[in-house]
């Protein structure tokens, strides 16, 4: 297992529209390893294949990993798809690849997801709250979705604005998250 280089913000690669997972082989199992190495360490509850330059339709969660511990609840999941989706929840998201930036998002509140794990179970999940934002938001970056995309372009504005002077004075270091970095 290794920790794989996290892509951010405005790096081309995070736009590319991952393709479907034809063969759950030795190469799937050690990327999705590798991708919960990372979101362990980053720390994040979410990991989308893009975030780390691959193309391929796999995404990572662990929601509870801050109160539980790492390992337990993690799940990895290969070609999702949202069967269905109903209600509505607003989120203070932040992303792995949009450092020092949250904003509200809207999304539905409950999904019924469909998807493979590595070791070719198929598996129909049911999930609300936070869990249901988390998988929205993985599959938004294998569509190559971001969340400032789906806020005001007032606020993406802001936060491109604000990379851009931070990118010439430099960073300071990222402070506490108070927000789902997913
Ligand atoms: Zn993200």
């Amino acid at each position: 297992m290794a920790v794989r280089p996290i892509l951010t913000y405005p790096d081309p690669r995070l736009k590319v529209v991952a393709g479907d997972v034809a063969n759950l082989d030795g190469r799937i199992a050690a990327l999705c390893d590798d991708m919960a190495e990372t979101m362990y360490a980053a720390p994040g509850i979410g990991l989308a294949a893009t975030q780390v330059g691959d193309p391929s339709r796999v995404i990572v969660l662990d929601v509870h990993s801050k109160e539980e511990g790492p390992g337990k609840h993690l799940l990895k999941l290969v070609n999702p798809v949202i069967a269905e989706r109903e209600g509505e929840a607003a989120f203070e998201e932040g992303c792995l690849s949009v450092p020092d930036f949250t904003a509200e998002v809207k999304r539905a509140n409950r999904i019924l997801l469909r998807a493979w794990t590595p070791d070719e179970k198929e598996i129909e999940l049911e999930a609300d709250g936070l869990f249901a934002v988390a998988i929205q938001h993985e599959l938004d970056h294998l569509d190559g979705k971001l969340f400032i995309d789906r806020i005001s372009r007032l606020k993406r504005d802001l936060y491109r604005a604000r990379q851009r002077k931070l990118d010439r004075q430099g960073r300071p270091p990222s402070s506490g998250r108070t927000s789902h970095v997913i």
